[in-house]
């Protein structure tokens, strides 16, 4: 059990999930009511086909339901795009922005994601914004330059920190099985925290550092227990219920 620490569990379902997935939510839900976590916040963000039918089932139980990107727009000429205001409008809270692999496939600037963080700020969801290097970058010692260039233009300068949370998440790490040491973590999520205390001062404080990249039931424990994680951001292990159990079961 990781002890005295608020954390949140985040759940990245990307292109996965049909209706029939329903059954996951369903455990999940009974679970979490069951289980009636008093510091953890749980949170999954399954295709926006899914948002609907899953906020029904979370309504049930504190899980949240979340998008995994949306427009920098309200609403217009955008076709193809979805805003903050119609995923709330079918449940969601929270949303995560700039994934590796958006950055990569729809080639996202770090531009684009601050004004996507602005805007989903703006309707107030909780709001994911990922970051982290590539191994290549890692190999050449380039880490932390390039997570604070991230972080500098990815991050709207107004926030409102109850609802930002940053995600580092190492692109080498990420479904790969392999995972940082405890060390190389905690030194990234430090640098992360003062970057974002001398850029927000005592709004940072509330601002969450969530790890991701390769996280399951078996590592968990340490990686929460880390000093300066407050969460992770789960890919593979949160589409069945029996490995997301195993992750959520080290909090409480
Ligand atoms: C992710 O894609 O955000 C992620 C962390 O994936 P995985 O847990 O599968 O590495």
């Amino acid at each position: 059990m990781v002890k005295n620490k608020n954390l949140l569990i985040a759940g990245n379902w990307k292109m996965n999930g049909l209706k029939e997935n329903l059954s996951m939510i369903s455990s999940l839900t009974k679970y979490i009511k069951k289980k009636n976590f008093k510091n953890s916040e749980i949170l999954i963000c399954p295709p926006n086909t899914l948002i609907d039918s899953f906020s029904s089932f979370s309504k049930r139980s504190n899980l949240m339901i979340g998008a995994q990107d949306c427009s920098s727009n309200e609403s217009g000429a955008y076709t193809g795009e979805v805003s903050p205001l119609m995923l709330k409008d079918i449940g969601a809270c929270a949303v995560i922005l700039g994934h590796s692999e958006r950055r990569d496939y729809q080639k996202e600037s770090n531009k684009l994601i601050h004004d996507k963080a602005e805007n989903a700020l703006n309707n107030n969801f909780l709001t994911i914004v990922c970051i982290g290097e590539t191994l290549t970058q890692k190999k050449k010692g380039n880490t932390l330059r390039i997570i604070g260039e991230q972080l500098k233009k990815s991050l709207p300068n107004k926030i409102k920190a109850n609802n930002l949370v940053v995600a580092y998440e190492p692109i080498w790490a990420i479904g790969s099985g392999l995972v940082p040491s405890n060390n190389d973590i905690y030194k990234v999520h430090n640098f992360i925290s003062n970057k974002l205390n001398s850029r927000y001062g005592n709004k940072a404080k509330k601002i969450k550092i969530l790890y991701g990249g390769s996280v399951n039931k078996k590592n968990a424990s340490s990686i929460l227990s880390i000093d300066s994680v407050n969460g992770a951001l789960v890919g593979g292990a949160s589409l069945k219920f029996s490995d997301f159990k195993g992750i959520l079961d080290f909090c409480n």
